[in-house]
């Protein structure tokens, strides 16, 4: 059997274990100090965002955000339906409704104009969005703008979870810098990782001097443990801050091979016409996270998404199908959706992910385009 390749795997740069080392030398072996410190003014120079917290996951930045909000029981949230679980399960956990609204074709994210549907329907049966989730996926930003002036024409403010678009942007400006709140993800599979981590940003000191605060047991100014509110050990430790300062000086390697995947991929498959790419808003330059194609399944002659999967995994290659929407998973389907043309569901069913690690050689790759580009 050949090597496994795999979907997206850790890439270190090599200066990683020099702030591991520091670590261990000055035993700062905690859920605090210098590497935490370093990587959190890292992450705000690369992105140009005032504050950042570094956290234990991107989940526990999301579910911090809501709280920072002050989301709780019976609050409805507006939720992009296609995305991964990770951006609605923190919505449960503050035991508020979940609004999921579905994408547009144009960049495969929250749709504007379903959006407003469901805002001025969620109006008209009494009840007003308390916060808005804007997710990036697979690192192709969503249409700010528009969405932006939703935000502030119904006044409802904005997450931004750009757990899969860190080194993305928008006309200029980084993804996770436009919301109230946005939130980065370091987990092993992202386009940098901690091994596992997350961050919340914002331009806002009060709500990331309150983060830390509720990141750290909420503990109270005295010297004995005193709380006066419910707390979370959400901090991300200063080893796993330490893999990350090195991960920062590699970042926009990172970006560049990924996006070297992509394009690799389009001019391997440019005379299969059944196959299309992902898109790239005018003004927005994705980070290419993932390679993400869509078959044309009635023009295919048989070849489907899945017939790709398998004959990928046959050759011991991992590739995986599009997020499946959150209003067709049996634990989210009570929940309000808001989607007249089911564009995630479409792209659910044709779609795939092709391996895309920064660390793909390029025999890998080769590989793996000629299986894909056999089947036509
Ligand atoms: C990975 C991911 C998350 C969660 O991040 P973790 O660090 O794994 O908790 C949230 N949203 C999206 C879109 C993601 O891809």
């Amino acid at each position: 059997m050949s090597k496994k390749i795999y979907l997206s795997s850790p890439h270190m740069g090599g200066t990683e274990l020099n702030y591991i080392h520091q670590a261990f030398e000055e035993n700062w072996i905690a859920p605090l100090g210098p590497n935490v410190d370093g990587f959190e003014q890292d992450l705000c120079r690369y992105t140009g965002v005032s504050h950042a917290a570094a956290l234990s996951s991107g989940t526990a930045a999301i579910h911090l955000a809501l709280i920072l909000l002050g989301i709780k029981a019976e609050d409805e949230v507006i939720c992009p339906t296609f995305t991964f679980s990770a951006t609605a399960n923190p919505i449960i956990y503050q035991r508020a409704t979940p609004i999921f609204v579905d994408s547009g074709y144009s960049t495969w994210n929250i749709c504007v104009k379903e959006t407003r549907n469901a805002i001025e329907d969620r109006l008209a049966k009494g009840k007003k969005p308390k916060a808005m989730i804007i997710v990036h996926l697979y690192g192709q930003a969503a249409r700010m703008d528009e969405l932006m002036a939703l935000s502030k024409e119904f006044d409802i403010p904005v997450i931004e979870d750009a757990a899969e678009a860190l080194g993305a942007s928008y006309k200029g400006k980084k993804l996770g810098t436009f919301g109230k709140l946005g939130i980065l993800s370091f987990n092993g599979n992202k386009i940098i990782t901690t091994s596992g981590g997350g961050a919340l940003l914002s331009d806002e000191e009060g709500l990331i001097t309150k983060a830390r605060f509720l990141a750290t047991q909420a503990r109270d100014n005295a010297p004995h443990y005193q709380h006066s509110q419910i707390g979370y050990n959400y901090r991300m430790s200063n080893i796993a801050a330490g893999i990350g300062r090195g991960q920062m000086e590699v970042i926009d390697d990172r970006v560049k091979q990924r996006r070297a995947n992509y394009a690799f991929y389009q001019k391997a498959f440019a005379h299969i016409p059944v196959i299309s790419f992902a898109p790239e808003l005018e003004n927005t330059r994705s980070n290419r996270w993932l390679t993400c194609i869509v078959i044309d399944e009635k023009q295919s002659k048989g070849v489907t998404r899945e017939s790709i999967r398998l004959a990928l995994a046959a050759e011991n290659i991992e590739a995986r199908p599009l997020w499946k929407p959150m209003h067709l998973q049996p634990v989210f389907a009570s929940y309000p959706y808001y989607g007249n043309r089911n564009v995630a569901e479409d792209l659910f069913n044709r779609g795939i992910c092709l391996p895309s690690g920064s660390n793909l050689t390029s025999e890998e790759i080769e590989r793996v385009a000629k299986i894909v580009t056999s089947l036509f």
